[in-house]
């Protein structure tokens, strides 16, 4: 199935007093790759998971293809979803974690194998199909948390920090596989991570979040070249100095002081 076309518009979510979220509206097209950037704590993760339906809005709208899917339950927004943890079932094999979306989906036994057996040719484990998850490294873990998100080819993929526990080399190796992926099955992709490298690695555009706003929405390159505050200026690393001190000084000064305690302008 081709991606589809992701709209939010106007999301916004609190806990308490808190906001979490504030008026984000991000328009996404099909087969689009876009990352939501930030530090910690800045509303990326809350923005992923009222789109998958783990969290509900206060107030905004979601739709895919045109089709609101606030009111649908996670498993009918057919989105394949990608944890830092994986959520894998440790004690079922390989074919098992992966072929358990489709039986949930009452597909054929003849089907499923079919479907689980294509998908773990895609992430390479073809021999690895009776292991128990427990007896995987972290990237072979990894690759079967891919293999689950996409085995129903969803329109839509939704990945949060799904590197995070792997080391740099396995990061840039499972990047490139990442990518690789995406763009075989055409799938749209909302990926979240604190990464700037990352980022700037898979994405075709990146939002940059800071207090549950997003502060700038641009190509990898925009970002780099031309961040729109100091904040995003220092976020995105040191070699925006030279940009950064053309602009105003201000700005610059923030550049040095931001990232610990991100403001807007
Ligand atoms: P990020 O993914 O950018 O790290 P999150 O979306 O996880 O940010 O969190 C945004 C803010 O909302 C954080 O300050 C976090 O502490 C707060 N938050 C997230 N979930 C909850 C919750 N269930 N209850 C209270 N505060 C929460």
């Amino acid at each position: 199935m081709p991606g589809a076309a992701v709209q939010i518009t106007g999301l916004n979510k609190r806990y308490g007093d808190f906001v979490a979220v504030d008026d984000v509206s991000l328009s996404i097209e099909p087969g689009e790759f876009v990352t939501l950037l930030g530090l910690s704590g800045s509303g990326k993760t809350t923005t992923l998971m009222a789109v998958a339906g783990l969290t509900e809005p206060d107030s905004g709208a979601i739709s895919i293809d045109g089709r609101d899917i606030l009111s649908l339950p996670p498993e009918k927004r057919g989105l394949g979803v990608v944890f830092q943890n994986y959520a894998l079932f440790p004690h079922l094999d390989v074919f098992d974690n992966i072929a358990f979306p489709l039986r949930m989906r009452k597909w054929a036994d003849a089907d499923i194998r079919k479907a689980v057996e294509r998908v773990l040719q895609v992430v390479s484990l073809e021999q690895f199909s009776d292991r128990r998850i427990s007896a995987l490294s972290g990237g072979q873990q990894q690759r079967v948390a891919l293999a689950r998100a996409l085995v129903f080819e969803p329109p839509v993929l939704l990945m949060d920090e799904p590197l995070g526990a792997l080391d740099r080399s396995l990061r840039d190796q499972l990047q490139t596989e990442i990518k690789r992926i995406q763009r075989e099955f055409g799938v749209t992709v909302i990926y979240v991570t604190h990464d700037q490298e990352e980022a700037l690695a898979l994405s075709d555009r990146i939002a940059v979040m800071a207090n549950g706003k997003i502060c700038q929405l641009g190509s990898p390159d925009e970002i780099y070249e031309r961040p729109n505050t100091g904040f995003v200026a220092g976020f995105v690393g040191d070699s925006n100095r030279i940009a950064v001190s053309m602009g105003n000084p201000e700005d610059q000064f923030r550049r040095v002081s931001a990232p610990a305690a991100p403001e807007l302008e």
